[in-house]
């Protein structure tokens, strides 16, 4: 389950801002150390994932006595897209890419894997699956099947990045 433990949301700079603006103390819901959390925010959060929810007692410290999510119209993307979490690996690489400068980039090889755009991309956008997510019961994802999850977790995803405008987001944009 994405509200507890050991499976941790990451956090975008966008996800911490939302939350902060209704009303929460930043350092309450983050699993970071106050002094390095200031340096991290400018760096552009989005894609580093180092940034986690901070957990109480194995369980998220949004998560209700009820199971329900305390923060659900604010809650992160990473909640939203969970079972799954966008990585992306340079094309000349063999590892996850923990921290990218340009979102564009980002944007520009994802579009080339949807058949959107030609070219080579820089990175490999690949989509993991939290394999103990206790709801997911469903047959592999055919090649199609897998293409059209891309995009709409992408959209969901990338709407912070202004390619996909999303009402949520809006008041940060
Ligand atoms: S913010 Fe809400 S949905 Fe996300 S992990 Fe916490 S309780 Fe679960």
């Amino acid at each position: 389950m994405c509200c507890r433990s050991p499976y941790l949301a990451g956090m975008s700079e966008r996800d911490v801002g939302l939350l902060s603006q209704s009303g929460h103390q930043t350092l309450d819901f983050l699993d970071i150390d106050p002094a390095d959390l200031q340096e991290l925010l400018g760096q552009g959060l989005r894609w580093s994932q180092i940034i986690t929810l901070r957990h109480q007692d194995d369980s998220c410290v949004f998560l209700q006595d009820d199971r329900g999510c305390g923060v659900y119209a604010n809650r992160p993307d990473g909640c939203m897209l969970y079972p799954y979490r966008f990585v992306f690996v340079p094309r000349d690489g063999d590892q996850i890419a923990t921290h990218v400068d340009s979102v564009e980039l980002l944007d520009r090889s994802v579009r080339i894997a949807l058949g959107w755009d030609g070219g080579e991309p820089d990175f490999v956008p690949l989509m993991l699956r939290d394999m103990s997510c206790p709801g997911f019961t469903n047959a592999p994802l055919s090649p199609l099947s897998y293409r059209d999850l891309l995009e709409s977790l992408w959209s969901v995803d990338a709407c912070t990045n202004h390619a996909w405008p999303c009402e949520r987001h809006a008041a940060l944009a």
